[in-house]
Formats: structure tokens, C-alpha cells, sequence
């Protein structure tokens, strides 16, 4: 795994900038995206360093497992549960990944479309 470059998540991990952050342990933070694309846009980032899904590796499995289930909670204490929500991980460019810092996206509060753009 290459580590990820110093990013805007990097200072909110170390709390550098202000952020709402809605759910913290020792190994993910969670906070609200600065510019929501649905009535709920929560990003899920690990705060160990790594760029991008692609560069995820076997030893990375528990830490993986431990992000979904961050988005199954975070999820839950918004209120999305009973309606639905989408979780997106964008990659690299063709992705549409403009944050070289591994972040799930947690979109919830409106009808989803499909294909996604
Ligand atoms: P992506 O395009 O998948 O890399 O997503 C990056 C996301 O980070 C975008 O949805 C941005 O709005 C969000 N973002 C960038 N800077 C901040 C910030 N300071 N606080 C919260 N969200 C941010």
C-alpha cells in the first residue's frame, strides 16, 4: 500500500479545520460532506492513510470491514435506515475521485437515480 498524500481530510483528521464531524473511533471518522449532493452526504474515511480502494490490501481486511460497518452506524443514528441510502466510493479519475484519501460516501433523504453520472 502506497500512503496517501497530505489531504484536506489529513487536517480534519488532526482536527485542523472545523468540521462536523458526527462519528469518531480509533481506526474511522465520520463527518458531513462540505458540499452535500442529497439532504444526507456523510463521508466514512479510515485515518490510516491510503489513497485510493485500488491500493486496499489483504492486511487491510478487518480496517475494510470496520468501514462499512461505520457506514451501516452512521447511516442508522442519521435516520436512513427505514428509507434507504446509496454508499459510493469513487476511484482514481475515471472514478471521479477528486481526494486521494479512501472516503465512502453515505448519500441519504431522496430517491436515488440509476445509472449514476
Ligand atoms: P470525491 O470526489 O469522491 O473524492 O469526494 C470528495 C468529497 O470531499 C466531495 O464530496 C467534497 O465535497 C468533500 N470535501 C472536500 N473538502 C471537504 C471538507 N473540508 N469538509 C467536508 N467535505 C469535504
Amino acid at each position: 500500500m502506497s500512503d496517501a498524500p497530505e489531504t484536506i481530510f489529513s487536517k480534519i483528521i488532526r482536527k485542523e479545520i472545523p468540521t462536523e464531524i458526527v462519528y469518531e473511533d480509533d481506526l474511522a471518522l465520520a463527518f458531513k460532506d462540505i458540499a452535500p449532493q442529497a439532504p444526507v452526504h456523510i463521508l466514512v474515511i479510515p485515518k490510516q492513510p491510503i489513497a485510493h480502494l485500488s491500493e486496499a490490501e489483504s492486511k487491510d481486511h478487518a480496517l475494510m470491514g470496520h468501514l462499512l460497518l461505520t457506514v451501516k452506524r452512521v447511516a442508522e443514528q442519521a435516520g436512513l435506515n427505514s428509507q434507504g441510502y446509496r454508499v459510493v466510493i469513487n476511484t482514481g479519475s475515471d472514478g471521479g475521485q477528486t481526494v486521494p484519501h479512501l472516503h465512502l460516501h453515505i448519500l441519504g433523504g431522496r430517491q436515488m437515480a440509476w445509472p449514476p453520472g
